[in-house]
């Protein structure tokens, strides 16, 4: 297999070998580094979902998961990575044996794949978290390199903390790594604590001071803690780095990581000053993150770059007058170069499957045919209750219903039901079926009927929570619009968010916080999967 930087994507979406330098890989990491936001966990089929979106998007690399985490992030990194064709799926690796067949096992049946193995190198990592001396690090570094390589013949290195690690020993590990194998070495700044000149300065460092660098591709990967993530990328970019890790969105650990789409539209738009392209379609960049932002439930603030509601709203009278006359008074790039709706689209009662498949598409929804027709199904019930589907609507029901499967759930509402009034306390009458088949009912009082539902099912579950945030939103126009609630929520083992819909607030209310006791059901319950992630630390 030949490395990426030798493989760009046609526009058959296969890749052939060049050498063009100007031809930046994009890696996007929304699977791995993204979803380690807390709260952003996605199961199976949301991934595979999120993955094909990638792929249609253009992606070079697409970075699935940590396959030594859990048993969960293996299962789909090896499903991503047979049902996805096109891009390199990789796994993420710590520099040791067990990892790295985690990895393998993964990957061992994809067409395309390639082993990212990391280890800190920075003194503040040395010291504290992996107590080792500067050489045991090297050697751990070689031996992972070579490891990875006995099987896989794409390995990426990462120095973890490289932006922190003094630039002569950076030197030294890069240069190790490279002749162990490495065909790709990342320089993160994990902690995001760089700033445009100083890693423009890392890089530069590194492309004078590593014999062999010119072999390899040189990779940037920026955290966004102090807000600088996409513009210390593109200062990497600027120095000779041909690729960048990002996520949809920015999402990731903390503040996140850089944007992949403003990286894309900045090398687009400012292609004149940056001189590099990459294989991204941009007109695929909008639908991919609305369907990032529905499947983690982290929504995209107003004003956010490239892909907020407000990127490409001018409400200045002025500027209205203004992109009348000439729309580049005030646009430097079209709404439709980055897919944004350009319209919403209406739909009722009378569109057929075709007319929700297309939207469906626009949306960023790669289904299969199974799965459009159970759209379809819910899309008629719905179009009896609702006059005009919106766009929201439709995503909603894709989000909520049972295309992009719940996954596993300890608890389902089998009864509910609720009274309230002036003069009487709030109740709630709730029966839960178990996984397990059981069926167990209970009665609470409460402040008010929703607060006597969440009493009701903490009895029952036995699982208790302190609620952080409660939210209803309808989700698109009218005064039949589905509501959505979202719940934020506090437990011992870490913080949750759930969310569910309905056009009755008590019933959505209900199946949210049931969302939340079933995510935190799945956390304790053996086997713990992804509490072993957190000790461990990534790029
Ligand atoms: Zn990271």
């Amino acid at each position: 297999m030949s490395s990426p930087h030798s493989t760009p994507r046609d526009e058959k979406g296969q890749h052939h070998v060049s050498e063009a330098r100007d031809r930046v890989v994009v890696f996007d990491t929304t699977l791995r580094d993204g979803e380690q936001s807390p709260g952003a966990s996605m199961n199976l089929e949301q991934k595979l979902q999120v993955a094909r979106a990638l792929r249609d998007l253009g992606v070079d690399v697409i970075e699935a998961g940590f396959a030594a985490a859990s048993p969960g992030d293996l299962a789909a990194i090896s499903a991503v990575s047979q049902q996805v064709d096109g891009p390199i799926i990789a796994s993420l690796s710590r520099c040791n044996k067990g990892d790295i067949d985690a990895s393998w096992k993964a990957l061992q049946h994809a067409p395309r794949r390639r082993c990212h193995v990391f280890l800190a190198t920075s003194p503040i990592h040395r010291d504290f978290k992996l107590k080792l001396a500067k050489d045991e690090i090297i050697k751990r570094s070689v031996e992972g390199v070579k490891m990875a390589r006995e099987r896989f013949e794409d390995v990426e290195f990462s120095a973890e903390d490289s932006a922190r690690t003094e630039l002569d020993f950076l030197v030294e590990v890069v240069e190790k790594a490279i002749e162990a194998g490495a065909g790709t070495v990342n320089i993160p700044d994990t902690v995001g604590y760089a700033l445009p000149t100083t890693y423009a300065e890392t890089i530069r460092h590194l492309r004078k001071n590593v014999r062999g660098i010119d072999k390899v591709v040189i990779s940037v990967h920026c955290h966004n803690d102090l807000g600088m993530a996409v513009a210390n990328s593109l200062a990497g970019v600027m120095e000779g780095a041909r690729q960048v890790e990002c996520t949809i969105n920015g999402i990731g650990e903390r503040a996140g990581n850089a944007s992949l789409e403003e990286i894309v539209m900045a090398m687009k738009t400012r292609a004149d000053v940056l001189r590099v392209r990459t294989g991204v379609r941009t007109e695929r960049l909008y639908p991919t993150s609305r369907l990032v932002s529905q499947v983690t439930g982290l929504h995209v603030q107003r004003n956010k770059a490239i892909v907020g509601q407000n990127a490409f709203a001018h409400e200045a009278g002025i500027h209205q007058h203004g992109m009348l006359t000439h729309r580049e008074t005030y646009e430097i790039m079209k709404p439709e170069e980055v897919g944004f709706a350009k319209s919403q689209l209406v739909l009722g009662k009378h569109s057929g499957r075709h007319a929700l498949k297309d939207r469906l598409i626009a949306l960023g929804y790669i289904l299969d045919e199974a799965q459009v027709d159970k759209v379809f199904a819910d899309f008629k019930v719905l179009a009896d209750k609702k006059k005009d589907i919106y766009d929201a609507d439709i995503e909603a029901l894709v989000v909520h219903g049972q295309i992009l499967g719940k996954g596993q759930v300890a608890w389902v509402i089998d009864a509910l039901s609720t009274t309230s009034g002036t003069g009487t306390i709030p109740c709630a009458s709730i029966a839960l079926r178990s996984a397990g088949g059981g069926t167990t009912r209970e009665v609470a009082a409460g402040d008010g009927p929703v607060d006597a539902v969440f009493k009701a099912i903490e009895r029952i579950t036995g699982i208790q929570v302190k609620l952080r945030d409660y939210q209803i939103a309808s989700v698109s126009r009218g005064e039949d619009a589905q509501g959505e609630v979202s719940i934020e929520v506090e437990h011992p083992t870490g913080v949750y968010r759930g969310r569910a819909l309905s056009t009755d607030i008590i019933e959505g209310s209900a199946q949210a916080f049931l969302d939340v006791v079933n995510r935190i059901a799945l956390k304790i319950s053996p086997p713990k999967e992804s509490e072993a992630r957190a000790e461990m630390g990534t790029p």
